[in-house]
């Protein structure tokens, strides 16, 4: 089978990271993420494109996107890369989705639904094994080994604070994209409130009903 090429939409904490991994196991595609290459390059001097900050970090941590510039040119480079891709976290404005378009046809865009309290209640309770990369929840779902838990460290954007911009910002800017699609009649839209597995029962036969 050709490897299918999957887009992931939903508002920040709507599980896209969770449901990308599985994907990419289970159907042996790339998995494209802003968020995680512009975690790694937080530091990264952009001062030279004439933008508001020297780095993106420094949007990140305010809750707001990272210029379109810098974004474009990560996903243009991993895409050409990949055979087959779920992509997670891109295009985040109408500008961003107009990009993509130029850059590759889609087989599937999946719209994971959550509700807006369930969604500051996820992210303001995530927590991070910065040893293993592995995600945890303090209530939904926390490490059993104590050693683990007393490791865990939260994202930097992960306050109450920075979560409620970021949600803001999502629904100014990204909700746009979803319309788009859903217009276009490409939307499969996933109910992203149950648990992990629930919601990838559902993610996984759309996406082999669609591709
Ligand atoms: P995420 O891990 O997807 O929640 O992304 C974390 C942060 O990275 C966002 O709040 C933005 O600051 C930045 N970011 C990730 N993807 C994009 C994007 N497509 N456009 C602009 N900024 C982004």
């Amino acid at each position: 089978m050709v490897r299918p090429r999957i887009l992931i939409l939903g508002a920040p904490g709507a599980g896209k990271g969770t449901q990308s991994a599985r994907i990419a196991e289970a159907f042996d595609v790339e998995h494209v993420t802003t968020g995680d290459a512009l975690r790694a390059n937080k530091e990264m001097d952009i001062s030279d494109l004439g933008l508001e900050y020297g780095t993106p970090g420094e949007y990140m941590d305010r809750g707001e996107l990272v210029p379109d510039a810098v974004v474009n040119a990560i996903v243009d480079r991993a895409l050409a890369e990949a055979d087959g891709f779920v992509l997670d976290g891109y295009p985040r404005n109408e500008e961003q989705a107009e990009e993509l378009d130029d850059m590759t046809d889609l087989d599937v865009v999946l719209y994971l639904e959550v509700g807006e309290e369930e969604l500051v209640h996820r992210l303001t309770g995530r927590r991070l094994d910065p040893e293993t990369g592995d995600i945890y929840h303090v209530e939904y779902n926390p490490p059993e080994e104590p050693a683990v838990e007393s490791r865990l460290i939260q994202r930097d954007d992960d306050d109450e604070e920075t979560v409620r911009e970021r949600l803001r910002v999502y629904r100014e800017n990204t909700e746009p994209v979803v319309e788009r699609y859903e217009q276009q009649g490409v939307l499969e839209r996933v109910d992203g409130e149950g648990s992990p597995e629930e919601v990838w029962e559902d993610v996984k036969a759309t996406i082999e009903a669609a591709s």
